[in-house]
């Protein structure tokens, strides 16, 4: 499989801005209303075939949840192990394919949604899961393409590696075989993008997958594996599986043929599935590989020197955009007293000028949160902190799931740096700000720390050099990645490789080269003569 062929080093897909008037604004449009119109059948796809199950789930409008976009065949069982044996069958002539003819598939497959797909799966993005324009466009469109073409590019430098040492008389060499049996692909619903890498990244590498998307986002991964079809995917190298997680989740896990899981989702589930291949692990031909992304409380750190303009920037993009369902956004912030007046100001204001509404309306900033669990879980995380002693409310803290699951932008100011809605993941719109004393940077930095029982990510806003330095000392294993004045979302692949420590995931780094080789299992083999 080694080659000495070279993938051009790829660039980051430029982003649409959608502009007033422009021709990519009307077409986006144009695909939101034929998408909003119509109401699609969404089946399993296992071997290549379409397989309806006739037990139903629904995709709705968060943003208008009387709104049915498509209706889905949830898998059961039975199904599970069909797709177990779909996955295992189409093994061998996906693996023997050199891996230039995998790599071209998800080339092309890049391309079909740069090009011809790019305003259809945007459409699908911002209307099954409540993203605007400009952020379906960061996820379903330029990182879900950066993802491919990256990911193809660093293919290529493992399976190009510099030849092994030989010694006289013989011949060393390392084989990047795929792992034995399938991965199991388990997808969050926040990103498309996402989704699309955990089943991609194992198959550029020569596995065969199963993809068990979100039951809350299944629109998007669906039209994906239609791309993929288009792009040349042969039938029963992914595996289309929607349905129940504990289901599906439990006949994969169980199999002796599970090679590997690729997660993305909560650190509960991450766990449960973690502990379920460890009660099953005599029964596997081999070690499952295990790579999991999962929750976080990513933290905004300000020092007295810090640039208060630059800071609430940070704090209210790094908190709302997206609705707060992003991993990285930003759900704490800690704020020396001298600068919080001032903070503060710009941080009422700013979200005050914030609109939120429906994705069909592009100025919408803040749009729905996805379904009526998350919009549960989060309403009670802002009236715990109504009624709490040690907290109030400095903005925002309304809620409204009348006709789609609305949840305002909020700031909690709290006095205990250990509060509740400090420490827990909220997975919303939700900000909660700890002031310290100037004096006790220190102090608080450890606080942080102690307090980071996730470590994805985390920014630390300074202009002194020691106090960044401090600041990177004290939160070393607080976060994977880790930002210098800048918000703590938005990373890019290719520039910043993500993931995140302790109960974050297992720091595979999605968009790098050490995430494919966790999909590998090398074989090393001397000759001699
Ligand atoms: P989730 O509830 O944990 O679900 C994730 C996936 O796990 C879904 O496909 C779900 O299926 C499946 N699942 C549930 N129970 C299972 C089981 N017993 N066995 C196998 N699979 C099972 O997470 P989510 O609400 O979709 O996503 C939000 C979470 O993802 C947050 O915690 C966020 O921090 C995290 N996240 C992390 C990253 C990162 O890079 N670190 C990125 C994005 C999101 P069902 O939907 O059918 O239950």
């Amino acid at each position: 499989n080694n080659s000495i062929i070279r993938v051009p080093e790829p660039v980051n897909e430029p982003q649409f801005d959608y502009a007033v008037n422009s021709a990519a604004r009307s077409q986006l449009k144009r695909a939101l209303s034929e998408l909003a119109a119509k109401t699609i059948e969404i089946p399993l796809i296992i071997g290549g075939r379409e397989v309806n199950t006739g037990n139903r789930g629904q995709v709705v409008m968060p943003h208008q949840h009387a709104h049915k976009l498509a209706d889905y065949h949830q898998a059961g069982e039975e199904e599970a192990r069909m797709a177990i044996q779909a996955a295992m069958d189409a093994k061998t002539g996906w693996q023997r394919l050199r891996w230039e003819e995998r790599a071209a598939i998800f080339l092309k497959a890049a391309e079909l949604i740069s090009g011809k797909y790019r305003f259809q799966i945007n459409a699908a993005s911002m209307l099954s899961t409540s993203k605007n324009a400009f952020q379906a466009e960061i996820d379903a469109a330029c990182e879900l393409i950066d993802f491919l073409r990256f990911n193809v590019y660093f293919a290529q430098t493992i399976y190009a590696e510099q030849p092994l040492r030989s010694s006289k008389g013989t011949w060393n060499y390392t084989q990047y075989r795929p792992l034995e049996g399938f991965v199991l692909a388990v997808t969050p619903f926040n990103f498309t993008a996402i989704a699309g890498n955990l089943a991609a990244a194992p198959a550029i590498m020569g596995n065969t997958v199963i993809l068990k998307p979100a039951s809350s986002s299944v629109y998007t991964p669906w039209l994906l594996m239609q791309i993929f079809k288009e792009a040349g995917l042969p039938d029963g190298v992914i595996n289309f599986l929607p349905g129940p997680g504990s289901v599906v989740g439990d006949v994969c896990l169980a199999s002796p043929h599970l090679g590997g899981v690729h997660f993305t989702g909560s650190t509960a589930v991450f766990q449960h599935i973690w502990k379920t291949i460890g009660k099953n692990i005599t029964s596997y031909r081999a070690y499952p590989r295990i790579v999991g992304e999962t929750g976080g409380k990513d933290f905004i750190f300000a020092h007295a020197s810090a640039d208060v303009d630059s800071l609430a920037t940070a704090c209210v993009r790094g908190a709302f955009e997206f609705q707060g369902q992003k991993c990285s956004a930003a759900s704490r912030a800690y704020i020396p007293e001298s600068l919080w007046p001032r903070v503060r100001g710009i941080l009422e204001t700013e979200v005050g000028r914030i609109k939120m509404g429906p994705v069909t309306d592009f100025r919408n900033f803040v749009n729905a949160v996805i379904d009526k669990g998350a919009f549960d879980t989060i309403r009670s995380a802002i009236e715990y902190a109504k009624t709490a002693e040690e907290a109030k409310i400095v903005t925002g803290g309304g809620c409204d799931d009348s006709q789609g699951y609305f949840i305002e932008p909020t700031i909690i100011l709290t006095t205990n740096p250990k509060f509740k809605t400090m420490q827990e993941e909220i997975f919303g719109p939700v900000l909660t700000v700890y002031v310290y004393p100037d004096e006790d940077y220190p102090e608080t930095l450890k606080t942080c720390d102690e307090t980071s029982v996730y470590g994805l990510t985390g920014a630390i806003f300074a202009n002194d050099r020691q106090a960044i330095s401090q600041a990177m000392a004290a939160l070393e294993n607080a976060a994977g990645n880790f930002y210098i004045n800048d918000k703590p979302t938005g990373a890019v692949v290719g520039q910043q490789p993500f993931g995140g420590a302790r109960a974050s995931g297992t720091n595979d780094k999605a968009g790098a080269a050490s995430n494919l080789m966790r999909w590998v299992s090398p074989r090393t083999i001397k000759e001699s003569f």
